[in-house]
């Protein structure tokens, strides 16, 4: 997606760990505008599916869930993140390690909100080693729902998430996918 393309290489910032800064128009302020032509993409890329819900993780993929859902007129549910141990039973709940604060945490859907049968489409902002996004197709097989496919707003290419759910079988959409990147410089796909 060329906007966002454009918007990474020129706000974009590459820090140790192989992480990149993204949060002047997606994880800490947004562009309503960028998310707006996030969500006519990823509708565009899904024209050809039946939709029925939208899934993301807290926080960050939040606003691009929010831009898709109402591009397909459907609800979207966000997992969230729990950290204690005292699950009740109207939840599904997997563990997802977390790439950017390396600990293991718990997430959470209510299980009101993921039904059998339900075509689920799973947004994330990043794509890493797919932790999060596998943690998310758990929560969707648990309940019976089936995932549509797997969108990653930045896919780190470099990185075995892609492949991870390739292999698996899941249609994976990557709207800017970085080749590599250091502090010297950002290669995009
Ligand atoms: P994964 O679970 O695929 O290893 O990592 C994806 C998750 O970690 C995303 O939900 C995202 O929040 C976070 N993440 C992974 N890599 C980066 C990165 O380079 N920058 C930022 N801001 N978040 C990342």
């Amino acid at each position: 997606m060329k906007t966002l393309k454009e918007r990474i290489l020129k706000d974009g910032r590459v820090l140790d760990g192989n992480i990149l800064k993204v949060d002047s128009f997606i994880n800490h302020q947004v562009d309503y505008k960028l998310m707006d032509d996030i969500g006519d993409e990823i509708h565009r890329r899904f024209l050809d599916c039946k939709v029925d819900k939208v899934l993301t993780i807290e926080t960050s993929g939040i606003p691009a869930a929010y831009s898709v859902a109402r591009k397909f007129d459907v609800p979207f549910v966000f997992a969230k993140k729990k950290v204690s141990g005292n699950i009740g039973d109207d939840l599904y709940s997997t563990e997802v390690f977390s790439y950017t604060k390396s600990c293991l945490y718990n997430v959470v859907v209510s299980k009101k909100y993921l039904t059998q049968g339900e075509n689920v489409l799973v947004v994330d902002d990043f794509l890493a080693n797919g932790q999060a996004a596998l943690g998310m197709i758990d929560l969707v097989e648990q309940s019976g729902a089936n995932v549509v496919g797997v969108v990653a707003l930045i896919e780190k290419a470099f990185q075995d998430g892609g492949n991870i759910l390739r292999e698996k079988g899941y249609r994976l959409e990557a709207l800017a996918s970085i080749e590599k990147m250091d502090v010297e410089g950002i290669k995009i796909k």
